[in-house]
């Protein structure tokens, strides 16, 4: 039926027969429809349809041709390094996806690329759907951005400008939100989670704080926020810095789900864990990967409990945190989820960025399963707790 070959070191390929056999003998009986948490959309539109957008637009700077564009913005193993690198192809991206057109455009895409490609264990080069069958649709999602950044923003002397106005960047995305529902007659059901960024300043911060606040107050379509962007530009390490970022999460008003990036790289330690999630007070976090490392470097498993007692669920990208080095290899990240289920944690698994991966969620699941990392009770689990963690409103998908 298809071929899993994630273009990682240290793991297994597996060939179209083995993948059949494997999913034979584990007769598992996947859920027709799933639910996923933790995808950005700059990593959400397959690259042809990005190439399109950017040559509609006129975007300069694209490479030299398609292909080019492709191994330019596609993040492979040996390309990236650590999380800074991994990053770093977002900036163009972002500026392709900037103002209201393009990011309508670019979420009714994204939100498609979910629910027809996500549970397909084979895809095309450039993100096209390869399978001519699925495993499962993706018809519930969150999808995570970070609107100020699709202004086509310019910092300059510590505060920022943008071509496009903030305000009509949102009612693009919850406009695009509200119509694919209508198309898909609610078999469907999509929220936007606002990300802050750690590499903005205070007041950018605080500018999009206002804007989620206001938009909330309008919308049901934004259902959270979060904090992503790279740990070592701020690690919140720094007492102010921490309460700046409260000052941030609590302007963005009430009735939010709240998630952050958090643990994902050494900059934060398990002193700077804690402090964080004690001060954001968030209920699920993007993989935490410094808590657990505490527990097993230096027997400090403070971090690990605190995710037990506050019932934080764990949103985990295998293929992610394999590409920034988070996670060593498969063989590691079995005991990243021996260890959650150790401490009665729960957990889910998400692509983070499957259009630049060249991955699915079905993909990442297979590729758990068909290198022992995970077994497929593990799987199913972390799917059913994928639904219940949503920050969507109860189940209304038809
Ligand atoms: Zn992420």
């Amino acid at each position: 039926m298809t071929v899993v070959t994630p273009p990682l070191s240290g793991t297994p390929k597996t060939s179209t027969t083995d993948t059949d056999a494997l999913l034979e003998r584990l007769s598992m009986k996947w859920p027709k429809h799933v639910t996923e948490l933790h995808v950005h959309l700059g990593g959400s539109v397959p690259l042809y349809r990005l190439w399109e957008i950017a040559i509609d637009r006129g975007i300069r700077g694209i490479g030299s041709g398609y292909e080019d564009f492709v191994n330019i913005l596609k993040i492979q193993d040996g390309k990236v390094k650590d999380l800074d690198s991994y990053l770093e192809v977002y900036d163009k991206i972002e500026l392709i996806q900037s103002g209201p057109s393009s990011v309508r455009e670019s979420i009714i895409i994204a939100i498609h690329r979910a629910y027809r490609t996500g549970g397909m264990l084979k895809l095309g080069p450039g993100g096209e759907g390869g399978s001519p069958e699925s495993l499962f649709a993706i018809r519930r999602f969150e999808l995570r951005w970070n609107p100020l950044k699709r202004t086509g923003a310019v910092f300059l002397k510590g505060s920022h400008a943008g071509l496009y106005d903030m305000d009509r960047v949102i009612k693009s995305a919850v406009n695009a939100v509200e119509e694919v529902e209508i198309g898909f007659h609610g078999q469907i059901q999509v929220g936007h989670i606002f990300c802050f960024g750690r590499d903005l300043t205070f007041e950018a911060n605080m500018a999009l704080a206002r804007k989620t606040r206001l938009w909330r107050e309008k919308t049901n379509k934004i259902i959270g926020i979060d904090l992503a962007g790279q740990e070592s530009i701020n690690p919140l390490s720094s007492p102010r810095k921490l309460e700046e970022m409260r000052t941030i999460f609590e302007e963005a008003g009430p009735g939010l789900g709240r998630t952050v990036h958090v643990g994902e790289t050494p900059h934060v330690d398990v002193d700077t864990f804690i402090k964080t999630i004690e001060v954001l007070k968030p209920t699920r976090v993007g993989h935490p990967i410094a808590a657990i490392r505490a527990l097993w470097d230096k027997k400090d498993d403070r971090g690990i409990k605190l995710l037990k007692e506050r019932k934080i669920v764990c949103e985990l990208c295998v293929k992610s945190n394999l590409l920034t080095g988070a996670v060593k290899d498969l063989a590691e990240y079995g005991k990243v989820i021996s260890t959650l289920d150790e401490y009665g944690v729960e957990y889910t698994f998400s692509t983070d960025a499957p259009s630049l991966q060249g991955t699915s969620l079905a993909q990442e699941l297979v590729m758990l399963l068909a290198s022992g990392a995970a077994t497929p009770d593990q799987i199913l689990r972390s799917l059913a707790v994928a639904e219940r963690a949503s920050f969507l409103p109860p189940h209304t998908v038809a």
